[in-house]
């Protein structure tokens, strides 16, 4: 047996402890200097190992021990590749020098619970035990890149601020619930997550990406009263399990400035992506497929603002768009009419789209009405699709902004979706024509038309029941012909905005 600690000269480069994992040899110099310094080395399957560095499982557990306790006491920081044949239990420990666990290998469980840890790297670690970081505040930065989580890893309730979980890989369940937070940017990237997922009343303050990440089957992923405030991004992400977000009436999950990016995620039972109790704005589901999803109590954000303020405000809109069309075409500038599609247009380019932005999003909207009318949710999917439209819309410029098949569409009907916009251009329509027909007609009776007369040749005229006396002038003739096309088209509008209205 060796002694713990051996004080004197530097080992003989021959008799170099071996070091398993696969680092530079700069990186080795170092853990040379700092790990290995003052051990002896022993043989271990046919290569020499410090104590620290001896792969053997079943090596000396009090020397190793008492090793570790002596370093941790006096600060010591570096632990590179160790290999840990104990459990690492710490209870009310504070770390305030950075931990440096890079390669490290624990045989057996840790346990580190109510502390303080200030830096910790445990990149490309190995944990073959369970892992229990409970209610620990990880004051600078904790960084787990490429580690191996071979059993289960609870981050319960613990605080974050920097952290690094990239490349990681759990092959249990991972928790980061009860109240866990994270203060700064968190990354998930490149995760594979092979068990249950754990998110549950989680909150993450600034943005969290997921990106290629992979979430494996016949589990569950949860983010149950969590709360994004930030960026969570799952592009690229391959979806393969249940994947919940639920909130309630006091936690909705996605707060005022989050916003969520789905772009290319590959989800492989939309069924099972659920939205429960959650704010949601459409620019979201970009670029990925939402008609299957489950939203159920989702309240859209952005679908609304056009068709609420009423009729006089989209026509004071309409003024007011074709103005900002004028100036639009004289001057190449200028914003959009619609609030709700811009704010969302602008939500798509900070998120980094820069071309075809009002195409994707006028795509997206469509899927979402498809979703929301397989689910008879036919208001939200009437919404949608007026969004749709108009985001189609916008995306002509200048004057063609407005004279287009689209302008028209809208104008007379709401794109279909409103009966009342459409029975109130009828009406116009009925009305107006009756008042030319009284003022400036001329008909090859002698008979003048009053009002309610000429409202009633308006009417006959409307219905194609080819009334009498027929048009004197070429004007007239004119004026019964437009209206003779025009009113079946309003009819037929007509008809239709009801029919959306009641029969699916
Ligand atoms: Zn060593």
């Amino acid at each position: 047996m060796l002694s713990p600690r051996v004080i004197g000269p530097a080992p003989n480069p021959d008799r170099r402890c071996h070091i398993k994992a696969t680092l530079h040899e700069m990186e080795k110099d170092a853990i040379w200097g700092d790990v290995c310094r003052n051990l002896d080395t022993e043989d271990y399957l046919g290569d020499d190992y410090c104590i620290l560095h001896n792969p053997n499982p079943k090596k000396d557990p009090k020397e190793f021990t008492d090793i570790i306790e002596a370093r941790l006491k006096s600060n010591h920081c570096y632990y590179q590749a160790v290999v840990f044949p104990v459990p690492f239990e710490t209870n009310h420990v504070d770390f305030k020098l950075p931990l440096n666990f890079f390669h490290a290998v624990f045989y057996s469980y840790i346990d580190i619970l109510d502390g303080q840890i200030t830096n910790i790297y445990l990149d490309y670690a190995t944990f073959h035990g369970s892992v229990r970081f409970y209610h620990l505040n990880f004051s600078q930065s904790a960084t787990f890149t490429f580690s191996h989580f071979k059993n289960n890893a609870s981050f319960m309730g613990s605080w974050f601020e920097r952290s690094d979980f990239n490349h990681a890989v759990f092959d249990h369940k991972a928790e980061f619930n009860s109240w866990a937070k994270f203060r700064d940017d968190v990354n998930f990237s490149n995760v594979k997550f092979q068990g249950e997922v754990d998110f549950n009343s989680c909150t993450f303050e600034k943005a969290v990406r997921f990106e290629n990440s992979e979430f494996s089957d016949a589990h569950v992923t949860s983010f149950k009263r969590s709360e994004f405030q930030s960026d969570v991004i799952f592009d690229g992400a391959a979806i393969n399990c249940y994947f919940d977000f639920e909130g309630d009436s006091s936690r909705r999950v996605f707060v005022k400035n989050a916003s969520m990016s789905m772009r290319n995620t590959r989800v492989n039972k939309p069924e099972h992506l659920t939205f429960h109790t959650v704010d949601l704005r459409p620019n979201w589901f970009v670029n990925v497929d939402s008609r299957k999803f489950v939203f159920t109590d989702v309240k859209w954000i952005n679908i609304d603002w056009w068709r609420e303020k009423g009729f006089w405000n989209n026509f004071r809109n309409l003024v007011h768009s074709t103005l900002l069309g004028l100036r639009r075409f004289s001057t190449g500038k200028g914003e959009e009419a619609n609030e709700n599609i811009a704010e969302e247009l602008k939500s798509l380019e900070n998120r980094g789209f820069d071309l075809q932005r009002k195409r994707l999003l006028a795509i997206a909207c469509r899927q979402l009405a498809v979703n929301a009318e397989d689910n008879n949710q036919y208001d939200d999917a009437s919404k949608f699709r007026f969004m749709a439209m108009e985001t189609r819309r916008l995306d002509h410029g200048g004057w063609r902004r407005v004279l287009n098949l689209y302008w028209i569409y809208k104008w007379t009907s709401g794109y279909g979706e409103s009966w009342r916009r459409a029975a109130l251009v009828l009406f116009g329509v009925w009305f107006l024509f009756g008042i030319f027909y009284w003022q400036l007609g001329s008909f090859n009776s002698e008979h003048l038309f009053d009002l309610p007369q000429s409202l009633g040749y308006s009417s006959l005229v409307m219905l194609l029941q080819k009334p009498e006396p027929r048009p004197a002038s070429n004007f007239t003739f004119t004026l019964y012909i437009l209206e003779t096309i025009f009113a079946p088209l309003q009819v037929a509008l007509l008809a239709l905005a009801i029919r959306r209205k009641f029969m699916r």
